[in-house]
């Protein structure tokens, strides 16, 4: 933690010199202390440590200056600093205004100069203010801030982007934190300007890009290395593993991350069937442990980066990414998993980000605190949700297409949805229209079997509706199943045109697509388990087949 501040003023500089060398034989261990001989100087200090997110526990200042009087100093830098302590050093001859300065700003102590000894005179005061104050003071939040509105797509995708890539921050809605307007007012930052975040050394980005935000957090957007021997795109759990093991065996080792390591797991707010967690673990806990396993390795992480297009040269894969120069690679393993499918109903679009999301729930679940959320799916991801949510919303509904989730949802989600009272379940329906001005307000329902229509308040809504694969992006010609999801191994065999184009004389490896050297693994594959586990079982097992591959060139 940061040590606060001790702030001394007085135009008279031996004064200023004494007082400053008494209070720092006794509390510089804990305190920083800052001696300044003008009042209007101390001042710019003083805003400029608020700037540099600085804490300020006391003022110690002269009440006679001549660009200022102490009490005036003291009662501005109130205004940047409201808990810390104020003294005023005064003169026998001033004891009046101290006194009533104790009245008109609070003043904590008057200190009759000259203050020795300061075992006696001073210490005990100081010590026994600064006491007070660290009773009272909560340290400010140290890392990033985000400001901004609750409905406001883009503080949506920050926030979202923040949490996925494991960043702490604080979110600070302006139209419910009221200390946000007094940092809007010292950055000079006006209300289009926003979301603006504030970083730990007190510079901004107004409306920052993801890319902007990445830059400052150090995340890597471009490779070390002219060749690798593998590039992994896609760091959900497949990619992760791969990862991890192509580190482990030695390989130089590239992984490319579109939005946020993790995938669709990192999103999951618990996971209760990975192997070795008897009592679950969140998708964020999963991902920090295996990027901090494949860093430990030598991996190389690239994100925000997508990989936008793949070509074959010779023996070598050259990768095209949304950031930075093209990447040569000797193999490639493909583990992009899958995307939501976009529920299409009127007014959607509009308020996409403004109270509708995709997916995860976590970024947003405390705008849900005491209200109606809505839930449109009946898979294990929705089921996840909505015990996630039901935590903080008022009641949570579940709103199915079926007439019940045994179909499509594993039992022990189900027992813990009827075991929770504020989950409800909307059957044989679907969301007709959302509608809300700049946020979203309330969702219809329609009921399929009966054809009525129920608008109803909502405070959010959050769609799993299936999947689709991300594939679009590979223009190579990879073959791919009717659905886009990658084929490999022997079930490229179904195709005809396989048989022309392999010119190998050893049949594809298990995970291999129909490029030698390209294999794929985890959600994106034809034939997929659609689990945490299959998906690092497969990324593992790529690394593997790299190796053999790699004998062979
Ligand atoms: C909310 C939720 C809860 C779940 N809970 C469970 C559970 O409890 N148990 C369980 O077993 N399974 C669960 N699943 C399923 C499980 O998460 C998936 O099966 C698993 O994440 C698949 O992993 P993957 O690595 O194949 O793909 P994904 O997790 O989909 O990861 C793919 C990654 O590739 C990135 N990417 C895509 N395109 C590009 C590109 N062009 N360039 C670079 N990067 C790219 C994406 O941004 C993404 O990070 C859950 C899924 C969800 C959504």
């Amino acid at each position: 933690m940061k040590l606060p501040f001790i702030i001394i003023i007085d135009d008279d500089t031996q004064v200023l010199r004494a007082i400053q060398r008494d209070v720092r034989n006794k509390f510089r261990e804990e305190y920083k202390i800052l001696a300044v001989e003008s009042a209007v100087e101390a001042l710019e200090a003083v805003k400029e440590l608020k700037l540099k997110n600085e804490t300020v526990a006391l003022f110690i200042s002269d009440q006679r200056m001549p660009d200022m009087e102490g009490t005036v100093f003291l009662d501005k830098a109130k205004d940047i600093f409201p808990d810390a302590k104020k003294v005023l050093l005064t003169a026998y001859s001033d004891i009046e205004a101290a006194i009533k300065a104790i009245n008109t700003l609070r003043l904590d102590y008057y200190l009759l100069k000259p203050w020795s000894p300061p075992e006696e005179k001073l210490y005990p005061v100081i010590a026994d203010l600064l006491d007070d104050w660290q009773n009272s003071f909560t340290p400010e939040f140290e890392g990033i801030k985000v400001i901004g509105y609750q409905w406001s797509p883009l503080s949506h995708k920050i926030k979202d982007f923040l949490t996925g890539n494991l960043i702490p921050y604080k979110w600070l809605d302006v139209e419910v934190n009221k200390e946000t307007s007094e940092s809007l007012a010292i950055h000079k930052i006006e209300s289009d300007q926003l979301p603006a975040v504030l970083f730990e050394d007190g510079t901004l980005l107004k409306c920052p890009t993801e890319l902007e935000i990445a830059e400052r957090v150090g995340l890597k957007s471009t490779a070390s290395q002219e060749l690798y021997d593998v590039v992994i795109i896609g760091a959900g759990p497949a990619g992760l593993a791969a990862a991890v093991y192509g580190g482990t065996e030695g390989l130089r080792t590239l992984m490319i991350e579109k939005k946020a390591p993790g995938g669709q797991a990192g999103t999951s707010s618990r996971i209760e069937n990975y192997l070795g967690f008897p009592s679950g673990l969140s998708g964020a806990d999963l991902t920090r442990r295996a990027l901090t396993q494949a860093q430990r390795f030598g991996v190389e992480l690239l994100s925000p980066c997508a990989v936008i297009d793949i070509k074959t040269k010779d023996n070598y894969k050259i990768l095209s990414l949304s950031t930075g120069p093209e990447i040569k690679t000797h193999t490639v393993v493909i583990s992009t998993g899958v995307d939501y499918r976009t529920l299409d109903v009127k007014g959607i679009n509009e308020l996409t980000g403004a109270g509708v999301y995709y997916g995860s729930a976590t970024a947003e679940v405390h705008s849900c605190k005491g209200k109606n959320v809505f839930i449109v799916g009946g898979g294990n991801s929705a089921g996840q949700a909505a015990m996630y949510l039901s935590g903080f919303a008022k009641n949570v509904f579940i709103v199915i297409r079926k007439g019940s989730l045994d179909s499509t949802m594993s039992r022990y989600l189900i027992d813990q949805i009827n075991l929770t009272n504020n989950i409800s379940l909307i059957t044989n329906s679907v969301v007709a229209e959302v509608i809300g001005n700049n946020k979203l307000e309330s969702v219809t329902i329609k009921n399929n079997e009966t054809g009525e229509q129920k608008t109803n308040e909502a405070g959010a809504l959050f769609i799993f509706i299936g999947a689709r694969p991300v594939t679009d992006w590979i223009k190579l010609n990879i073959f791919k199943d009717s659905k886009g999801f990658i084929e490999t191994g022997r079930d490229l065999f179904k195709s005809e045109v396989f048989k022309k184009i392999w010119k190998l004389d050893r049949d594809p490896y298990p995970l291999e697509t129909c490029i030698p050297g390209i294999f794929s693994a985890g959600d994106v594959r034809a034939g997929a388990m659609n689990r945490v586990a299959s998906a690092v079982g497969e990324g593992a097992m790529t690394i593997k087949l790299v190796h053999e591959y790699l004998t062979e060139v």
